[in-house]
């Protein structure tokens, strides 16, 4: 049974089109360099995000632990709201791999106030100080909203004032750059390296990408190898990262509109919280104020097809894709009603 998954984008399947392209993707040792497509991926991604360089990974966890890993020392403090993806479902990777302490900041979705931000970098004058060696953010945030280029701009300014390493975990830039009708480059010049995934909505199997100058890629290459991420005759999942960068990255306001969508449709159900506004991307959160058994929902959605996370801090997280349209949109919505009505 092929069901209407909404647990996330990562359950996309590669589309036909890539499938064919994989079967004859040109391939290589790529520790050695040799592998033409990931040559080719690095060369595009970094030319699509403006910046000198790239590297292909196998997850975005590793992206984002590996530009830790190359911006700081032992012991440097990462400024990080408290909420963000590398804080909260990174198993305290910062901790094993970088050494790193993370010195996490109140968040509203993401976003951090940015005097305090400016009060809580660090130097290591002081003998008992440690110094701030990176600011992380998030942009797509994981709430699914995005952040105006404004916002990114100030911190930016802050951090470069400071001498102080930008990385953007952007998972979800291209739908981020959806929103903001904007380039990803636009938003990923207030940072000094990026993360995104093309392992999301953009429908290919595995993979992500770390983008920033040369230099720091060619140290972040030398550290994947010590994580085990160097990968031999990759090119054959490279070459799904290049069809979704030049087929799936433009159609994602489309996603969007089916989120906006589905949230407006469950707006109506009695008990059904949902804030259409804080839809800027392909997430829907909700919150039934209502006491339901949450088991049994998520029982009753799979039985008419429909596969959905469990609640998370009483919130239902819904996620749209490649393979949800309109008519699995109000599938959703009819299900959700009449559960909630019952
Ligand atoms: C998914 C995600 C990651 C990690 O990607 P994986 O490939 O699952 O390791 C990092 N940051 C954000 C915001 C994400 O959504």
């Amino acid at each position: 049974m092929k069901y209407i998954d909404l647990r996330s984008d990562t359950v996309t399947w590669p589309t036909e089109e890539m499938r064919k392209a994989m079967m004859d993707a040109e391939v290589g040792d790529d520790v050695y360099g040799d592998d033409p497509t990931v040559n080719r991926l690095e060369k595009m991604a970094a030319q699509i995000l403006n910046k000198e360089a790239a590297l292909f990974v196998p997850t975005g966890t590793m992206g984002n632990q590996l530009a830790i890993f190359t911006h700081i020392n032992r012991g440097d403090e990462v400024i990080i709201p408290e909420d963000n993806h590398i804080v909260v479902h990174e198993t305290g990777a910062v901790a094993i791999i970088s050494g790193g302490n993370l010195r996490c900041l109140p968040s509203e979705k993401g976003m951090v106030d940015l005097d305090r931000l400016r009060r809580t970098i660090r130097f290591g004058q002081d003998i008992h100080e440690p110094r701030t060696g990176v600011i992380c953010i998030e942009n797509a945030h994981s709430t699914g909203v995005v952040h105006p280029l404004s916002y990114m701009q100030e911190l930016y300014t802050i951090a470069k004032e400071n001498h102080i390493p930008v990385h953007l975990d952007g998972a979800r830039i291209f739908n981020a750059a959806s929103y903001l009708k904007v380039e990803a480059s636009e938003i990923a010049r207030y940072a000094d390296s990026v993360m995104f995934c093309l392992s999301k909505g953009l429908c290919a199997p595995i993979g992500s990408i770390l983008t920033g100058t040369k230099e720091f890629i060619d140290a972040a290459r030398r550290k994947r190898k010590i994580l085990g991420g160097g990968m031999r005759q990759v090119g054959i999942i490279a070459q799904a990262g290049i069809t979704a960068l030049e087929k799936m990255t433009k159609r994602l306001s489309e996603d969007r509109e089916n989120a906006l969508y589905l949230a407006e449709l469950i707006k109506t159900i009695p008990g059904v919280e949902v804030h259409p506004e804080d839809v800027h991307i392909n997430m829907v959160f909700m919150k039934i104020n209502k006491a339901i058994d949450s088991s049994g929902l998520t029982e009753a959605l799979k039985k008419e097809g429909i596969l959905i996370n469990p609640p998370e801090n009483g919130k239902l997280r819904l996620v749209t894709h490649y393979y949800i349209g309109r008519a699995e949109v109000e599938k959703v919505a009819e299900a959700l009603n009449t559960f909630l009505s019952n």
